[in-house]
């Protein structure tokens, strides 16, 4: 690979995480891409889904999802890239940022919780200032951890959660188990996805799992089978759990959105604003002691940020005070092998505080 493909290769790496500029010298992904004869991301086609499909598989190990430590690294060591200025639009394909939709459309700012913060425990004030994360309003996080979770002493992120699912919809709010949830989403017509999907995809598991794991949307094959990560990238994703002695019967898996868009393209603001309460209302009965949001999507639909996964990583978020872990799409998986092992680095974060963290009771703050 000569050095302009080198160079190509990590860009489209860069963007796919949601990062739009270098650090040294601001120039913005696309400008570069175009300096390389790379095609713009206006037409870089379909979604993580889709156009994993069109590669090879790269074949995971037996042992899982982690790498051989030997594994060749395709890409240069990535540089620290700040999370993104509020109001940097999310992807060239929409019109419109969906957090700033969200707000637009009533959610409220973490500024003006409607929640009370979860469970307070004694922090040191300067940890607490050590490890705030400024959130996309520039907002420093410093609210109280429980023992459990600040004596793991790891980095903190941001601290999420403020539209409840009862002031977003409050039919929905209503919806007593997750089998009604199912039955809600398949007659919904809240936004337009409906239409074109032909099988709802509401989500499976374990209704009281200890890991929630949430993804984008569904694919084809997801579509077809009306089951949540059941294709090439889902049952990657199934090796991934089994790597931290998880099955997928012991987790709960569902998407930001419940009905696949058309071709698999990327969400739109208005389906992530439509659909959002089932995904609150899913969180708030099965009461997980850790959520795993899988690529961007997620990561940025829960956390309401614009920061790209690079920023995310590595640190404990807390969604109503549930102690959130960002990695990889497993459809970027497929793609990019070099984020296998980063990906085992979450994964494992994920599971020291499943494995850290008390029974999930009343320290919890429901949506
Ligand atoms: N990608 C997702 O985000 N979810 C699925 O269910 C399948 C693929």
């Amino acid at each position: 690979m000569d050095a302009k493909d080198r160079l190509r290769r990590y860009l489209e790496q860069r963007r796919e995480l949601g990062e739009s500029e270098l650090v040294l010298d601001s120039l913005s992904i696309d400008d570069v891409m175009k300096m390389v004869g790379a095609k713009s991301s206006a037409s870089k086609g379909g979604s993580a889904s889709t156009t994993a499909k069109a590669r090879a598989q790269t074949p995971v190990d037996r042992a899982g999802a982690a790498p051989s430590a030997d594994a060749p690294q395709a890409v240069p060591s990535a540089p620290v890239v700040p999370p993104p200025e509020p109001g940097v639009r999310f992807d060239e394909g929409t019109t419109t940022d969906w957090r700033e939709a969200l707000r637009n459309a009533g959610a409220v700012r973490p500024s003006e919780s409607l929640s009370p913060p979860a469970a307070a425990a004694p922090e040191s004030a300067d940890l607490r200032a050590a490890n705030a994360m400024p959130n996309t309003m520039g907002e420093a996080l410093v609210t109280d951890l429980p023992v459990w979770l600040s004596a793991l002493n790891l980095p903190l992120g941001i601290e999420a959660g403020r539209l409840r699912v009862i002031d977003a919809a409050p039919d929905v709010a209503q919806l007593p188990t997750l089998v009604d949830i199912a039955d809600h989403v398949a007659g919904c017509t809240r936004c337009a996805l409906y239409k074109s999907a032909t099988h709802h995809v509401p989500g499976e598991g374990n209704p009281t799992a200890d890991l929630l794991c949430v993804g984008e949307a569904p694919g084809a094959e997801e579509e077809e089978q009306g089951r949540p990560f059941v294709g090439e990238a889902g049952e990657l994703f199934t090796k991934i759990l089994g790597a931290i002695q998880l099955s997928r019967e012991d987790v709960y898996l569902c998407n930001v959105l419940k009905h696949r868009p058309p071709g698999s393209r990327d969400p739109l603001p208005d389906e992530v604003f439509a659909c959002q309460p089932y995904l609150l209302r899913q969180i708030e009965l099965v009461r997980p002691r850790v959520i795993l949001a899988l690529g961007r999507f997620a990561a940025q639909t829960l956390l309401q940020t614009t920061a790209g996964i690079g920023a995310l990583r590595g640190r404990i978020h807390r969604f109503h005070g549930v102690p959130l872990i960002v990695t990889y799409h497993p459809a970027a998986l497929l793609r990019n092998e070099s984020w296998k092992r980063p990906t085992w680095e979450d994964v494992k974060l994920a599971r020291r505080i499943l494995d850290a963290s008390p029974p999930a009771s009343a320290d919890t703050t429901a949506p």
